[in-house]
C-alpha cells in the first residue's frame, strides 16, 4: 500500500487523499515552481492510524526511503551536527480548516545541529537559537501537549529581564537561555528530555498531526462547517526555507486578484526578515506587495510570473503563500482563493471574457447565497461613519434602529412603530417575540450558530453576533464600546454582512444589483463590472435550466416586482392574506355565523373584495399563469384572543355595559377553540365545514379571470386546495368548483385548472389517488416539514433547534432547506405516483424551500415543473435551476 507520495508524484486532483496543500503543492512542483522539496503522507495513512492507535505497516520503512531521497537531493542530513536538513510538518485535509489542526516547524534541530545551523547561516547565532526555542515550543505544545501558556510567559520573562517588548531585541545569548527554560518547562510536563534525535522528532510530529485531526477545536470546526468527520489529514514534510535570514530574506502572502472586489492587480503583503507565523502574531506590520519591487526586484517579478502562471493553470484566482530565502524565491502553498460574494461575479465574467473559462463554468463558480448577499440593502456609508466594533456577520442585511434591551421593550416600542435594535449578551427563547419586532439584533456572545444567529437567519432578520468589544448591560439599560456609553433609546446601526456596528443612523439604500433586477440599471449602458458580470451569469442561468421559476405573491404590488425579478407566474397567492385588516371583522362573522342568513351576508360583502383583488394580480401577471389557494387560515389567526375576550366581557359587564353581542362572540370563540389550531379546522376543513366560503370565492377568482379577459388580457387561473389528505376531499370541492365556473366562465375562452397542494404525508403516500383529481400538484414543504417531523413550525426553531445545530442532528433547520431524506422521500413519491396516474401532472412546489438554493437542486433532481417563492428570492431560484443544469 502506498501511504507516502513524493511532491512529484502527486497532482492538484488527488485532494481527498494528499489534502489540498500536498495535492497543490505536488501541482506547483510538476509545474516546475520552485516549491522546497518534500513529500506528503496520505489521509489513508491518518485513517488507519486514527483507527488503530498505530502506524498502519509499512508506512515507517516508506517514510525513511523519502527521507532518504530527499536528504540526497538536498545533500544534507536530516539533523546533522554540520550542515543540518530541517523540515517542517504541517497538516492539510481535503477541505481547509484554518488553523484547526497542528504544524510544527523546525523539526530536525538539536543541541548540535543548532551549531551547524549557525555556521551554515553565515554564523548567525541568533537565527539558529530562535529557531531552537521555536522547535521546542512548538514541539512541546502540540506533541506533547505541554500548557502552550508556559512557554508564553518564560518568553515574556526573557523580554522583561531585558527590558523590552519585543522578541527582536532578545540576543543569542537571551535564546540560548530561553532554550534551557523550555527544556527545564519540557521535562516538568512530559517526565522526560526534550528528544534529540531527529527522527524521533519526524515520528512524532507526524503523529501528532494525525492525532489534530480529532482535537475538540477541529471537530467543531467540522460540525460547523459539514465537513465529513471520517476524511482524516494528510501530512506534508516539507524542507524548511527561512524568511528570517537578514533583510534579503522574508515572507508574504498574495491575491492573483482582489478578493474583496475581483478588480485584477496586485495583492498582497510583506514582511521583511520574518517567518510566516510572524505575519500571522502581528508582530510587526507588514507592507504592501508592491514595495517588493524596490527590495528585491529579481524575485517580485519572478513572483509575478509565477501568479500569471498560476492563475493561468487553476484558471481561478489564486492566493499563495511564499518565502524569500537570501534573494530566493519559494512557494509554499497555493489554492483556489475564497472570494466575497462580489468578487465571485466578477471574476467568473472576467475569466470568460480572458477566454479561461465558458459561461457553463462561470455558472459553476457562483451561487445563490452569493447573489442573495448581493441583493441585502446596504450602508450608504460616508467618511463620517466609522464602525465602533466588529462582531461576526450571522444574518446578513443593513439595520438601523434605536437600542433596547428586553424583549418586552422591544415589543412595546415596536408596537409604537419605532424600529428597534435588540442587544443582548446572547439571546435565549424568551427573546423570541422581542426578536420578531426588532430590525436588527445585535449580541456581544456568540457565534454563527448562537441562538441570536440561527433564530435570526431563520427570520431573515439582521444580525451581528460575538461582537465582544461590547459590554451590556441588561440592568442599567446601557452598553459601553470603545469607551463610549448606549443608552437605551440611542439609535445604532448593524451590517449583518460585515458584522460592523456603527453609533447613529446610517442610512440604508437598495443594492445595484437590486436595482439591475428592478430594471433602473441597465447592464448594458454602465460601467459596473458588477452588474455587468450578474446579467451575464442570469442570462445564462434562464437558457440552461429546465425548472420554471414562479412567484409567491398576494398583492398586485408583489406579483409586479416578481415579474420584474423574472418571476414566470405565481405559484402560490395565499388568500388569506387578503383577509387581514378591515376584512377581518368580515371573516370572523363569516366562521361565528350560526345562521345561513348572517353568513350569506357576510359572503356576499366579500366577494366584490376578492375579485377586485385577482383582478388586479390577473392584470400585473397577464399571460402568466397564476395559481390561487383557497382560504387556508389557521382559525386563531382571524379569531379575537379568548383570553382577552373573556377580560374585555368581564370589563365591560362591571361597568354595566350592554355585552350581549361580546357575550355571543366569546361563547362561538370558546366553541371554535383549538388546542392545536395547525392542526385544526384549517384549509380544505374550514372549505368543507362552512357553506359558501370556497364557493364565493372560485365565483371570485372566475369572474376576475372572465373580466381580465374581456379587457383583451390573458388570465390563467389555477385553484388550489391546501392541506388535501385524502380524494375525498378534494372530489367534493371540485365537483362544486366546477359547476361554478362552468357557469361564470360561459365562452369566454377562460380555462381554469383545479389542483392540490400536497402537505399532508398521507396526501404524498396516496398521492395516485389524488392525482385522479388534481390537474397539478404543489408541494406544501412547510407543512409538509411540519407533518413530516412533527416540529410545530411556529415553534420550534426559537425553542430548540439551536441545540440540534450544535449536537449535529441537523446541519441546517429542516424548514430552511429541505430533508431530502425524510420530508425529500415523501415529495418524490408524491411525484413519482401523482405522474404514473395522470402523465402531464403540473408539479410545483411553493413552500419556502422553493427558494432555497441546495433545495432548488433537489427539485430539479426530482422533476418537478416549477418552483415558487418570495419576489426577492426569484433571482436566487433562478440562477440556482441553472447551476442545476451544468
Ligand atoms: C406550505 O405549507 O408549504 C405552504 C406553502 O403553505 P403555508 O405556508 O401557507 O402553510
Ligand atoms: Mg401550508
Amino acid at each position: 500500500h502506498k501511504y507516502v507520495y513524493d511532491f512529484s508524484e502527486g497532482n492538484k486532483d488527488l485532494k481527498d487523499l494528499l489534502g489540498g496543500k500536498g495535492a497543490n503543492l505536488a501541482e506547483m512542483t510538476n509545474l516546475g515552481l520552485p516549491v522546497p522539496p518534500g513529500f506528503t503522507i496520505t489521509t489513508e495513512a491518518c485513517k488507519a492510524y486514527l483507527a488503530t492507535g498505530r502506524q498502519p505497516d509499512g508506512l515507517a520503512g516508506q517514510i525513511e526511503a523519502h527521507l532518504e531521497s530527499l536528504e540526497r537531493a538536498m545533500g544534507k542530513r536530516l539533523g546533522d551536527p554540520q550542515d543540518p536538513l530541517l523540515v517542517s510538518v504541517r497538516s492539510g485535509a481535503k477541505f481547509s480548516m484554518p488553523g484547526m489542526m497542528e504544524t510544527v516547524l523546525n523539526v530536525g534541530l538539536n543541541d548540535q545541529s543548532v551549531v551547524g545551523l549557525s555556521a551554515q547561516a553565515g554564523g548567525n547565532d541568533r537565527f539558529a537559537w530562535d529557531s531552537y526555542r521555536r522547535l521546542i515550543q512548538m514541539f512541546g505544545k502540540t506533541v506533547c501537549e505541554v500548557p502552550g501558556e508556559e512557554f508564553e510567559h518564560a518568553l515574556d520573562e526573557a523580554k522583561s529581564a531585558k527590558g523590552t517588548h519585543n522578541d527582536l531585541d532578545l540576543d543569542a545569548d537571551d535564546l540560548r537561555g530561553l532554550v534551557d527554560a523550555y527544556k527545564k518547562i519540557f521535562l516538568k510536563h512530559t517526565g522526560r528530555e526534550f528528544p534529540q534525535q531527529p527522527r524521533e522528532q519526524l515520528d512524532l510530529a507526524i503523529r501528532a498531526v494525525f492525532e489534530s485531526w480529532n482535537a475538540e477545536r477541529a471537530i467543531l470546526y467540522r460540525r460547523q462547517e459539514r465537513i465529513p468527520t471520517d476524511l482524516g489529514t494528510a501530512v506534508n514534510v516539507v524542507t524548511m526555507v527561512f524568511g528570517n535570514l537578514g533583510p534579503d530574506s522574508g515572507t508574504g502572502v498574495a491575491f492573483t486578484r482582489d478578493p474583496a472586489s475581483g478588480a485584477q492587480g496586485i495583492y498582497g503583503d510583506y514582511l521583511a526578515n520574518a517567518q510566516g507565523e510572524d505575519v500571522v502574531a502581528g508582530i510587526r506590520n507588514t507592507v504592501p506587495l508592491q514595495e517588493l519591487e524596490q527590495l528585491d526586484k529579481t524575485s517580485y517579478d519572478q513572483l509575478l510570473g509565477i501568479m500569471a502562471r498560476l492563475e493561468e493553470h487553476y484558471k481561478d484566482l489564486c492566493d499563495i503563500e511564499f518565502t524569500i530565502e537570501r534573494g530566493k524565491l519559494w512557494m509554499l502553498q497555493t489554492r483556489v482563493g475564497k472570494r466575497t460574494a462580489a468578487a465571485a461575479f466578477v471574476i467568473a465574467g472576467q475569466l470568460v471574457d480572458e477566454g479561461l473559462i465558458d459561461l457553463d463554468e462561470a455558472l459553476h463558480r457562483v451561487n445563490g447565497a452569493q447573489l442573495a448577499q448581493l441583493m441585502f440593502p446596504r450602508f450608504q456609508l460616508d467618511h463620517e461613519f466609522q464602525p465602533v466594533a466588529k462582531g461576526i456577520g450571522a444574518s446578513p442585511g443593513a439595520a438601523s434602529g434605536t437600542v433596547v434591551f428586553t424583549s418586552a421593550r422591544a415589543v412595546e416600542m415596536a408596537a409604537e412603530g419605532k424600529s428597534v435594535i435588540l442587544v443582548r449578551r446572547e439571546t435565549n427563547p424568551d427573546d423570541l417575540n422581542g426578536m420578531i419586532a426588532a430590525q436588527g439584533i445585535l449580541t456581544s456572545r456568540g457565534g454563527k450558530t448562537s441562538h441570536a444567529a440561527v433564530v435570526a437567519r431563520g427570520m431573515g432578520k439582521t444580525c451581528v453576533s460575538g461582537a465582544d468589544e461590547i459590554e451590556v448591560n441588561v440592568p442599567a439599560k446601557r452598553f459601553t464600546v470603545a469607551g463610549q456609553t448606549v443608552n437605551e433609546g440611542d439609535v445604532v446601526s448593524i451590517d449583518g454582512t460585515t458584522g460592523k456596528v456603527y453609533l447613529g443612523e446610517v442610512p440604508v439604500m437598495p443594492s445595484e444589483v437590486v436595482q439591475y433586477f428592478e430594471g433602473s440599471l441597465d447592464p448594458e449602458h454602465i460601467d459596473n463590472a458588477l452588474v455587468r458580470a450578474v446579467h451575464r451569469i442570469m442570462t445564462h442561468a434562464d437558457g440552461k435550466r429546465r425548472l420554471a421559476v414562479r412567484t409567491n405573491a398576494d398583492t398586485g404590488a408583489d406579483a409586479a416586482r416578481a415579474r420584474r425579478f423574472g418571476a414566470e407566474g405565481i405559484g402560490l397567492c395565499r388568500t388569506e392574506h387578503m383577509f387581514l385588516g378591515d376584512r377581518r371583522e368580515l371573516v370572523e362573522r363569516l366562521i361565528l355565523a350560526r345562521a345561513e342568513g348572517e353568513r350569506e351576508t357576510a359572503l356576499e360583502a366579500l366577494l366584490p373584495l376578492q375579485r377586485a383583488d385577482f383582478e388586479e394580480i390577473f392584470r400585473e401577471m397577464d399571460g402568466l399563469p397564476v395559481t390561487v389557494r383557497l382560504i387556508d387560515p389557521p382559525l386563531h389567526e382571524f379569531l379575537p384572543p379568548l383570553e382577552q375576550l373573556a377580560v374585555n366581557v368581564a370589563v365591560a359587564q362591571e361597568r354595566g355595559e350592554d355585552v350581549a353581542k361580546e357575550e355571543a362572540l366569546l361563547a362561538a370563540v370558546r366553541r371554535m377553540h383549538e388546542e392545536n389550531p395547525m392542526l385544526g379546522l384549517r384549509g380544505v376543513r374550514l372549505g368543507l365545514v362552512i357553506p359558501g366560503l370556497f364557493a364565493m370565492q372560485v365565483r371570485a377568482i372566475a369572474e376576475a379571470a372572465v373580466a381580465c379577459a374581456r379587457a383583451g388580457g390573458v388570465a390563467k387561473p389555477e385553484i388550489m386546495v391546501p392541506l388535501v389528505g385524502a380524494v375525498q376531499e378534494l372530489e367534493t370541492v371540485r365537483a362544486e368548483a366546477e359547476k361554478i365556473i362552468a357557469e361564470v366562465v360561459g365562452d369566454s375562452g377562460v380555462e381554469v385548472l383545479i389542483g392540490t397542494m400536497i402537505e399532508v404525508p398521507r396526501a404524498a403516500l396516496t398521492a395516485g389517488q389524488i392525482a385522479e383529481a388534481a390537474e397539478f400538484f404543489s408541494f406544501g414543504t412547510n407543512d409538509l416539514t411540519q407533518m413530516g417531523w412533527g416540529f410545530s413550525r411556529d415553534d420550534v426553531e426559537g425553542a430548540f433547534f439551536w441545540r440540534y445545530l450544535e449536537l449535529g442532528i441537523f446541519g441546517i433547520s429542516p424548514f430552511e432547506s429541505i430533508d431530502r431524506d425524510g420530508v425529500g422521500r415523501l415529495v418524490r413519491i408524491a411525484a413519482e405516483e401523482g405522474r404514473a396516474a395522470r402523465p402531464g401532472l403540473k408539479l410545483g412546489v411553493c413552500g419556502e424551500h422553493g427558494g432555497d438554493p441546495d433545495s432548488v437542486h433537489f427539485f430539479h433532481e426530482v422533476g418537478l415543473d416549477y418552483v415558487s417563492c418570495s419576489p426577492f428570492r426569484v433571482p436566487v431560484a433562478r440562477l440556482e435551476a441553472g447551476r442545476a443544469v451544468v
